[in-house]
């Protein structure tokens, strides 16, 4: 690792294939397995966020991500519940950042944890967001110090994420494995370079700008390291978008009604198409809440593994060389993105108790989804209760107050006779499956709720 003008850099050994141009594999340190395997501990928000300040011009999408992301920029704070709700989608918290902030070099680096209140002594209340409301009505923007921080435990001896003090090779699809000459003779075999000759070795150096060339590449390309080192950019438009219906949609377990969310689909009736979603707030929160949700767990929901190979990689290195337990059965966001109706495998953490530093009382954390007279009704969701919006098949969110039915059934371009609405509701299974397919394609609705039409379509006939 050198530094070099204040930034941080690492320095890898490629190995390329000078014939084919292309990389073998790297070696790299420990310190850098950990940086890559932190972009798996980033919030899809956050992922969106990133790529689009590194290529301001032409940011490379993530699936429909980039979608959601941007319709929370669009919507007024008046689509939401508080002005919190708004801040939290556009900067989401990973409970990682903590861990996070050991790395040698950090892609996301969260401020310290800051803690806000009203600045009265007559209230206990608290918020991680200075744009909450107390419960006095007044807005919780006085930063209010906390005693008793948390203590993080690990081991010295280990990374970030990575077991031990190994150096470690990374192929140029991302499988991350420990050295051996086993592994060096295997890898150079298969990828015919059994003759020595045609390969040669090159040092070049890593630093923020390669890594998020790096992070594109998970998303779009099939060779990172040969993308990001020899050709110096990530592929665009490789990735085709898939709209392979999910295959897990036929086992149909009985779900509890506050686990079925029911919507509007407008569907073209002569392929069966969807066109949009007329919706009520579970169905945005839901989408929203992908937002917060980080890659890892995005990988862990949705099982997928198949269709980007270099995450897919990237994620199963992860899992076998982590010093800590990687995969729990379920994701853990802040206690703030529970929503009322939870379709995703996803549980929130229950919020740490918090001491006022200046006389020791115990605050009340609030949730910012929450409005501060009223603490009955807990935050039940980021945008506004008793509204309607549409959802486009790539995940564009609209406030159906902003346009008017008329032109968005001209925009359809489709005579009316073809078109026609059906009543969808979906569990768990589907919500895993849009999870899926917002990362894989660009037409998330119809790839994850392909069967829940044809069904419908069979009944008819
Ligand atoms: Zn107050």
């Amino acid at each position: 690792m050198a530094k070099s003008s204040g930034e941080t850099k690492f320095t890898l050994k490629l190995v390329v294939d000078e014939e084919r141009k292309k990389v073998v594999f790297a070696e790299a340190c420990r310190d850098f397995v950990d940086v890559l395997f932190s972009l798996l501990t980033l919030p899809m928000g956050t992922i969106v966020r990133l790529l689009e300040n590194h290529r301001k011009s032409e940011p490379v999408p993530v699936g429909c991500f980039s979608n959601l992301y941007k319709s929370v920029v669009d919507m007024g704070t008046d689509d939401f519940e508080t002005e919190a709700c708004k801040q939290i989608l556009l900067y989401p918290r990973s409970l990682r950042d903590v861990q996070c902030k050991r790395l040698k070099l950090n892609l996301h680096p969260a401020e310290g944890y800051k803690w806000f209140s009203c600045g009265s002594y007559n209230c206990d209340m608290c918020s991680g967001f200075s744009t909450s409301r107390c419960r006095c009505g007044k807005l919780m923007n006085k930063e209010t110090p906390m005693s008793g921080a948390k203590v993080v435990d690990y081991n010295i001896q280990d990374g970030v994420f990575v077991r031990g003090r190994s150096s470690f090779i990374i192929t140029d699809d991302l499988k991350v494995a420990v050295r051996s000459t086993d592994l060096v003779l295997r890898k150079l075999k298969s990828v015919g370079c059994g003759d020595l000759r045609k390969v040669s070795e090159r040092i070049v150096e890593i630093g923020l700008d390669e890594v998020m060339t790096l992070l594109e590449c998970i998303f779009s390309s099939n060779a990172s390291l040969t993308d990001t080192f020899l050709n110096k950019q990530s592929p665009k438009g490789v990735m085709k978008p898939c709209t392979t219906p999910s295959p897990y949609m036929e086992k149909e377990i009985e779900a509890r009604p506050e686990e079925i969310i029911t919507f509007s689909a407008i569907v073209r009736k002569h392929d069966m198409k969807i066109l949009y979603v007329e919706c009520k707030e579970d169905f945005v929160d839901l989408l929203f809440t992908f937002l917060a949700v980080p890659l890892e767990s995005v990988v862990d929901i949705s099982g997928e593994s198949s269709t980007l190979v270099c995450l897919g990689n990237l994620f199963k290195g992860f899992k076998e060389l982590s010093a800590t337990e990687v995969s729990r059965s379920k994701a853990v966001l802040p206690h703030y993105y529970k929503c009322q109706k939870q379709l995703l495998d996803i549980i929130t953490e229950r919020p740490q108790l918090l001491f006022r530093a200046s006389d020791d009382e115990l605050l009340d954390l609030i949730d910012p989804k929450s409005h501060g007279r009223d603490q009955s009704k807990k935050g039940s969701g980021f945008v506004k209760r008793d509204a309607r919006f549409t959802v486009s098949d790539d995940l564009i969110i609209t406030p159906m107050n902003s346009s008017s039915a008329l032109c968005f059934l001209k925009k359809l371009e489709s005579p009316t006779e073809d078109i026609q609405v059906q009543e969808i509701s979906i569990s768990k299974t589907q919500a895993a499956s849009l999870l899926r397919a917002s990362l894989v394609t660009s037409s998330a609705l119809n790839a994850a709720l392909w069967n829940s039409t044809s069904k419908k379509r069979k009944q008819e006939t």
